[in-house]
C-alpha cells in the first residue's frame, strides 16, 4: 500500500496552483487567475445563467420536432447541468477557503459518520455496496469545527468510494483515536488509484481517467474540497491505495479535549 499525505506535495500554500487548474479546464491556457475573489464572483455569476438555461431546455423538451432533437437536448442538458456542478463545487470550495475557526463548535465523529452514511445509502443501495461501520468509537471522539463541512467531506469521500467501487463489494468507515487526533477513515475495495496520480489527487479538476464514466459524471473538485476543509480545521487528508484492490481515505482532525472531558 502508498501512503500519502498530500500536504507534502503542496508548496503553494495560497493556492495559486489550483486556480491554474481552473483557468485550464476553460482553454484559456495563457491567463493565469490568482484573485480568489475574482473566481468566486465568476462561480456565482455563472450559476445563475445556467440554472435558467436549464429550465428552458426542460421547456423545450416537452415540444416535440421544435424542440431541436433528442441528442441536442440531451448534450445540452449534460453540460449545463456539467457546468453548474463546476460553479457549485466552486463555490463549496471557496466557502470552505473561508471558513472560520472562531465559528467552529464541538461535535462527534459519530454524528458525522451517521449523517453521512444516511446521505449515501440511496446511492450505494443502487449498486448493492455495503456500507459498514464496525464496532467503532465515534461518540466519544470529539472534534472542534463546522458541522456541515464536515459532514460534506466525509459524504465526499463515501460518494467517491461508491463510485469508484464495484457492485457487490463492501465500503468500511472507521473512527478512532490516535495519540492527540482524532481519524475517520473510509476504505473501498475499488478500482484504487496509481501511484503516479496520487501527487496530484488533492489539485483541482484533476481526474485519474477522465474516459471512466464515473470521471465523467465528476468534476474534480470534491478533493479540492476536502483536503481545503481539513486544512482550515488544522488537520489533514490521507490516502493509501492499491490499484485494483481499493483506496483508503483517512481524515485526521486534531480532537477537542475540552469536549471529552464534558462530555465523557
Ligand atoms: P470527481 O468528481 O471526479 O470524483 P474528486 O476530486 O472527488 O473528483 O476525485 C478526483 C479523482 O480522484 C477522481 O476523478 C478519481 O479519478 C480519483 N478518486 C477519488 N476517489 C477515489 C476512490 N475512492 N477510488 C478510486 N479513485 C478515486
Amino acid at each position: 500500500l502508498l501512503l500519502v499525505t498530500p500536504f507534502a506535495f503542496l508548496n503553494e500554500a495560497d493556492g495559486a496552483a489550483k486556480l491554474i487548474s481552473f483557468v485550464d479546464i476553460q482553454d484559456v491556457k495563457e491567463t493565469v487567475v490568482n484573485d480568489r475573489q475574482a473566481l468566486r464572483y465568476m462561480a456565482h455569476d455563472l450559476r445563475n445563467p445556467l440554472t435558467t438555461m436549464l429550465a428552458l431546455i426542460e421547456q423545450q423538451d416537452g415540444q416535440g420536432e421544435s424542440g431541436g432533437g433528442e441528442a441536442f437536448l440531451d448534450d445540452l442538458r449534460r453540460l449545463t447541468n456539467y457546468s453548474l456542478r463546476v460553479a457549485q463545487d466552486f463555490m463549496q470550495l471557496s466557502r470552505a477557503e473561508h471558513l472560520d475557526p472562531a465559528s467552529f463548535l464541538p461535535l462527534t465523529l459519530n454524528e458525522l459518520a451517521s449523517e453521512a452514511l444516511d446521505q449515501i445509502g440511496g446511492a450505494a443501495d443502487q449498486k448493492q455496496i455495503a456500507l459498514l461501520a464496525p464496532d467503532d468509537d465515534g461518540g466519544n471522539l470529539w472534534v472542534s469545527g463546522n458541522y456541515d463541512m464536515l459532514l460534506r467531506a466525509t459524504v465526499n469521500l463515501l460518494d467517491n468510494a461508491v463510485k469508484y467501487s464495484p457492485p457487490g463489494s463492501a465500503i468500511v468507515l472507521r473512527m478512532e483515536r490516535a495519540q492527540q487526533y482524532v481519524c475517520l477513515s473510509v476504505q473501498d475495495q475499488g478500482i484504487g488509484i496509481p501511484e503516479q496520480a496520487l501527487p496530484q489527487l488533492f489539485d483541482p479538476f484533476f481526474q485519474v481517467d477522465k474516459r471512466c464514466q464515473s470521471a465523467r459524471n465528476g468534476v474534480g473538485l470534491g478533493l479540492p474540497f476536502v483536503r481545503t476543509v481539513m486544512e482550515r480545521h488544522g488537520g489533514l487528508v490521507e490516502v493509501a491505495s492499491e490499484v485494483g484492490r481499493g483506496s483508503c481515505f483517512r481524515l485526521v482532525l486534531p480532537a477537542y479535549a475540552m469536549g471529552e472531558e464534558e462530555h465523557a
